[in-house]
């Protein structure tokens, strides 16, 4: 019964690639995209690599951008890193949309009211 045109639904059911952090592996969402420097910009870095913020952040938590331009500028170089590896084992317990200002948009409701009067 069941008719399976496969080259009819390959040429409309077309999905956009989704982008996967090379630091977890996991698939970032549009809104957690961001471009890190593999080379910092402010030395002369051009090549950029597509991560989830919270990864691109802890990147330049653990690194100066000396540091990066000198002995860090690959990822395969970056996962070598003990603490960058304790981050990525940390995260990948994380579902894919979880953020670090999740925390901070969601609580508060109950205060900054009543203050001024
Ligand atoms: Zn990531
Ligand atoms: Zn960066």
């Amino acid at each position: 019964m069941a008719r399976k045109n496969r080259d009819d639904i390959e040429s409309w059911h077309v999905e956009p690639e989704p982008t996967i952090c090379p630091m977890c592996e996991r698939v970032i969402p549009d809104d957690q995209q961001d471009a890190h420097h593999l080379v910092p910009k402010s030395k002369g870095g051009k090549k950029t690599v597509c991560l989830h913020r919270v990864c691109h952040n802890q990147i330049h938590a653990i690194f100066t951008d000396a540091q990066l331009a000198k002995k860090f500028s690959t990822i395969e170089a970056i996962l070598e890193d003990e603490a960058v590896q304790k981050f990525v084992a940390w995260i990948k317990s994380k579902p894919p949309g979880f953020s670090d200002s999740a925390k901070e948009s969601r609580q508060g409701s109950f205060s900054g009211r009543g203050r001024k009067q």
